[in-house]
């Protein structure tokens, strides 16, 4: 008895010692995470710029919160920028510049995030830059995802799976969208043609199980063609699972009405996969249009970008995502940026985004870490890529790393 006391006592010694250990483990971490912004933080500020747009265009609450009047005010000249925002003569010149070959539009509410500085990670994904015109490396359509396109408007590059783009549309064009090549000078959505051509798709090859509305932006579909959309898609029997691809949570949450949740809830299982890229994106207004979803019974995931200069930082990913499990967006997939043309300035090494992962591994919830991927050339599909766990394979026995890095013997 006596024994088996102090037994007790030595090991909880230990854990207390192995627990002090691990919470100097996240020390720095902690430290770097309360000097990155976020769009909870940042609030009264953000604020503070919509009432002031608010009253340069002479609205009130109504109107800025209806997504409608946000995507006709959305700002799409150099000229419109340039009185919302500052921008120097060198920035001003760049955007005119860039305008010619690329087309820009900013929602209000996505431009009310910005800061002032050009390092604003809000700036650089919605502001054009001089280096979209200068990139002489990049191609068009790097996934050949015209080639995987059996009807237009759909591509399949998987036997079970297929996306359809339901239109080119978005409430802010990404400087560094991969489907630059769709966004073209002039919003259109699919025509009802190509809709049902794609639907006769589905109907007939019995083994796609899974649908992704994608674009563009799938959610600048309004309500009742959505509706018909997965009603329709609900009709053909192997179709086990809707999927919608939209930015609107990050870029238009006001797009999230009431209206538009009752639908979703109608059309479960629903899944919707969003694109958060900082945690400065994590408002308040985002965090309750994804909580609604939420609620609605949609299953909501995240797919960012790895950009260069905006959040190709161990600390910022891992702060993003615990920040997502908080608003109920379990992090999906990390991808590497492609070789699109226009968009060659944000990409980062590919290591980068391996040294990400190991550096959530362990540290952080097991739902805070997204698959990080690649896209194979010609449409191949998407690689997922693993910081290398395994260092020795031997007879019986591999050597293995562990997420602090310690090498152990494992009985395979
Ligand atoms: C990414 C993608 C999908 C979906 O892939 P998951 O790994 O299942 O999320 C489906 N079709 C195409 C063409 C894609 O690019």
């Amino acid at each position: 008895m006596q024994r088996n006391i102090r037994e007790l006592e030595e090991k909880q010694k230990n854990a207390l010692q192995r627990i002090s250990e691990l919470r100097a483990k996240i020390e720095s971490y902690l430290q770097e995470k309360a000097k990155i912004p976020d769009g909870i933080s940042c609030w009264e500020e953000i604020t503070q710029t919509q009432k002031r747009l608010q009253e340069q265009f002479g609205i009130g609450e109504r109107e800025w919160n209806d997504w409608h009047w946000q995507i006709k005010n959305r700002v799409s000249t150099p000229q419109q920028l340039s009185e919302l925002i500052s921008l120097n003569e060198q920035q001003e010149q760049d955007v005119a510049a860039v305008c010619q070959s690329y087309r820009f539009a900013i929602s209000l509410y996505y431009l009310s995030l910005m800061g002032n500085t050009s390092a604003c990670p809000i700036r650089i994904q919605a502001i054009p830059s001089y280096q979209e015109i200068s990139d002489t490396v990049g191609m068009i359509d790097p996934m050949a995802e015209e080639s995987g396109s059996p009807v237009p408007a759909v591509v399949q590059r998987y036997p079970d799976r297929i996306i359809i783009n339901v239109t080119n549309r978005c409430a802010m064009y990404c400087r560094h969208c991969q489907r630059r090549r769709l966004i073209g000078q002039r919003d259109s959505h699919s025509t009802i043609n190509d809709l049902t051509a794609a639907l006769e798709y589905v109907r007939q090859q019995k083994q796609i199980r899974d649908v992704l509305l994608t674009g563009g932006d799938a959610l600048m579909l309004e309500d009742d063609l959505l509706d018909w959309l997965l009603t329709e898609l609900e009709r053909i029997p192997h179709v086990e699972i809707k999927r919608i691809g939209t930015r609107v949570p990050v870029t238009l949450p006001m797009r999230i009405t009431d209206n538009l949740c009752q639908i979703m809830s109608r059309h479960l299982p629903l899944y919707l996969n969003t694109q958060f890229n900082h945690p400065l994106e994590i408002t308040p207004a985002a965090a309750e249009a994804c909580l609604k979803l939420a609620r609605s019974g949609v299953a909501l995931g995240n797919q960012s970008v790895l950009l260069a200069g905006v959040n190709d930082d161990v600390n910022i990913i891992k702060k993003l995502n615990q920040m997502l499990l908080t608003i109920m967006v379990r992090p999906y997939y990390l991808f590497h940026a492609k070789p699109v043309q226009g968009t060659q300035h944000f990409r980062t090494q590919v290591e980068k985004g391996i040294e990400i992962i190991r550096g959530l591994r362990g540290s952080t919830s097991g739902l805070a870490i997204p698959t990080f991927v690649v896209n194979a050339p010609g449409g191949l599909g998407k690689i997922a890529l693993y910081p290398e766990c395994i260092v020795e394979k031997n007879e019986g026995e591999i050597v293995l790393r562990t997420w602090e890095g310690k090498l152990i013997k494992y009985q395979s």
